[in-house]
């Protein structure tokens, strides 16, 4: 259904809905969207200087008709016709050479001003915290850094200049008929309402198509964004939804073509009316001046009728795009605002004024009475303290949800305590450079992200100068160097999309690898809770033994194995730490590490065992 419309006037284009989000224009909102503009000013005042020039010059060639009827063609005069005949397209040839310099300022300036935009979007989003991406739509993000902004660089291309142009040109012409016979230039004062009303009529018409258009385009993107991505092919193949999704899609994309019919048919009525109005205004004006002409106005030409018939041509353009200019002036502020929106965001995790920049790290880390919620009224860490001595390991052992990558998650300041707080070598985390702690901290996720490109392009993201040796040496740290020599293309092989071309454990390996060109002072290695065969599972044991024995580590532990590698084990459960100490003395206390004992970790050393045996009969 399409939207409903509003009533008469300008804002009868705009729907209900977005009648009701209409941004309050304020002069703080003004002033901003002008500050935008200021950078540019020399290139302004140049455009500006362009929109008269040629609003004027687009009017000469019709105040000149009556010099061409009237002194060349009635007067016989074959000079005077050759002359203004020459004028006249000297005149239109330089206002369309001018029309071309005003566009490409123009476009230079929008284009700059969205560039600036883009960038300060971009630099600030970097800036925004984890709580704000895992909070926000991704597509509302892409949307405002997109669709948003190129709106902005319209409103610079179009709004602005279609007030200044249309304003001018209307002046002049107004002007220019009232001076050749009044009479005639109020008729056409009225005739131009009367025909604004109609076209007015189709414009709103189309509008309403043109939304409903734009809400198909989104549900059939919406759809082939779902459908097209690897988990989301994943689902409807394992589903067998194939017939479902194709009959969405093609319900959606039958409702656009009728759309697209309906809009082209209301344009086509839109240019009936539009003919019809421009021919009756002439007509008019011929017949009250003739009569002038014949009857009363002896000075009245043929060629001042022909100027003014002319000029009121040129005057429904101007009206048209005026009395429409109030919508598109307020959805552009609507999208201003919601641009300036995100740009006022506060960020959250930021430098504090003369962070602390220590010369080295050690990694040793210390949560004192630490509290921490990700909404206000849920609570998801209470009271946790523990120290992590440099060259050290902790284990984090618990329950799925008890809180252990929250935990982490505290460390490189991906969060912020809520209560307590948190050190890196002694200071607190919020007191150091953000770019130190975070150099310092490497982290080898549960799933681990790898970008769409090469192997080689995802370990230099770690390290962007680290040689072809450095990255040899890393890959056989962390145990997939062997894969990669095996693979044609060697470093240069594709990991696809999300990394998904590699296995799990092959991409946790890649990850590892990433790590360790970065070598930081704390590990941390969330490990995956998927269940990797034993093979790929001795394989990580193998990259990350090393690692843990020559560096501070924390270890989100789920096999038994990587949970005896560390020198202490933490046991959280709902957010709290509720046992410490070895392996050997948490067994026997019967709380829930015992209970994690019997229920997971012994029963992943049977199959580790069983798999092993296996493996060895083979
Ligand atoms: P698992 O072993 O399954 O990975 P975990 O112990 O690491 O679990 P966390 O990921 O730390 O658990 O989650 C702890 C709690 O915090 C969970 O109840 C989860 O629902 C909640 N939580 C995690 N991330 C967020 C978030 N970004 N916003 C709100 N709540 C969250």
């Amino acid at each position: 259904m399409p939207p409903p419309l509003g009533g008469h006037g300008a804002r009868g284009f705009m729907s209900e809905e977005e009648k009701a989000s209409l941004p309050k224009v304020t002069p703080a909102l003004l002033k901003r969207v002008f500050s935008c503009l200021t950078p540019y000013w020399k290139q302004l005042i140049l455009t500006l200087l362009c929109i008269i020039l040629s609003s004027v010059f687009i009017l000469l060639p019709s105040i000149l008709t009556g010099k061409i009827i009237d002194e060349g063609l009635i007067g016989r005069n074959l000079s005077k016709l050759i002359f203004y005949l020459a004028l006249s397209f000297a005149v239109t040839l330089g206002a369309n050479l001018i029309q071309v310099a005003e566009s490409y300022i123009n476009t230079w300036i929008a284009q700059h001003i969205t560039f600036d935009m883009r960038n300060t979007m971009f630099t600030h989003l970097q800036k925004m915290s984890q709580r704000f991406f895992t909070s926000n739509n991704q597509g509302d993000i892409i949307t405002r850094m997109t669709g948003d902004i190129s709106g902005v660089e319209q409103v610079v291309t179009s709004t602005f200049s279609s007030i200044l142009s249309n304003s001018i040109t209307l002046v002049v012409a107004l002007v220019a008929m009232f001076r050749k016979n009044w009479i005639l230039a109020l008729l056409g004062i009225i005739i131009v309402p009367a025909f604004t009303l109609p076209t007015r009529r189709a414009g709103k018409t189309r509008w309403s198509i043109t939304r409903e258009a734009q809400e198909c385009t989104d549900e059939i993107n919406g759809i082939l964004n779902e459908t097209m991505s690897v988990s989301g092919q994943l689902l409807v193949k394992l589903f067998c939804r194939e017939d479902h999704e194709y009959g969405k899609y093609r319900d959606v994309n039958g409702r656009l073509i009728r759309l697209h019919i309906r809009e082209s048919m209301a344009g086509r009525w839109f240019r009936v009316v539009l003919s019809l109005f421009t021919n009756i205004g002439p007509m008019l004006l011929y017949l009250v001046g003739g009569i002038l002409m014949m009857r009363y106005d002896s000075s009245l030409t043929v060629g001042d009728i022909t100027v003014l018939v002319a000029l009121l041509g040129k005057t429904y353009g101007p009206v048209n795009s005026l009395l429409n200019i109030q919508v598109e002036w307020m959805r552009s502020m609507a999208l201003f605002t919601r641009i300036f929106e995100y740009f006022d965001m506060p960020v959250e995790i930021e430098n504090i004024p003369g962070a602390l920049v220590p010369k080295k790290a050690t990694g040793s880390v210390k949560f004192t009475h630490v509290d921490f919620s990700y909404e206000p009224d849920r609570q998801i860490l209470k009271d946790v303290n523990f120290t992590l001595e440099s060259g050290h390991s902790v284990a984090i052992v618990g329950p799925s949800g008890s809180g252990k990558s929250t935990i982490i998650n505290l460390i490189p300041r991906l969060y912020d305590v809520t209560g307590g707080s948190v050190t890196f070598d002694g200071v607190d985390v919020r007191h150091l450079d953000l770019a130190f702690l975070r150099r310092n901290v490497g982290v080898v996720t549960q799933d681990s992200y790898l970008f769409n490109g090469t192997i080689r392009e995802n370990l230099l993201y770690a390290r962007p100068d680290a040689t072809e040796q450095d990255l040899l040496d890393a890959c056989g740290k962390a145990n997939i160097l062997d894969f990669i020599l095996a693979q044609p293309d060697g470093l240069d092989t594709m990991v696809g999309n999300r990394g998904l071309k590699l296995s799990g454990g092959e991409k946790q390996r890649v990850s590892i690898a990433r790590v360790l060109l970065k070598d930081p002072a704390l590990l941390i290695f969330d490990e995956a809770t998927s269940a990797l065969d034993s093979i790929s599972e001795s394989k990580i044991q193998e990259a990350i033994d090393p690692l843990i024995e020559s560096r501070t580590s924390i270890l989100i532990a789920h096999r038994l194995s990587t949970i005896l590698a560390a020198d202490e084990i933490l046991v959280v459960k709902e957010g709290q730490i509720v046992e410490r100490g070895q392996h050997r003395d948490l067994v026997k206390a019967g709380g829930v590490y015992t209970e994690l004992y019997e229920t997971q970790f012994s029963r992943a050393l049977e199959n580790e065992d069983t798999e092993q045996e296996t493996g060895q009969e083979k």
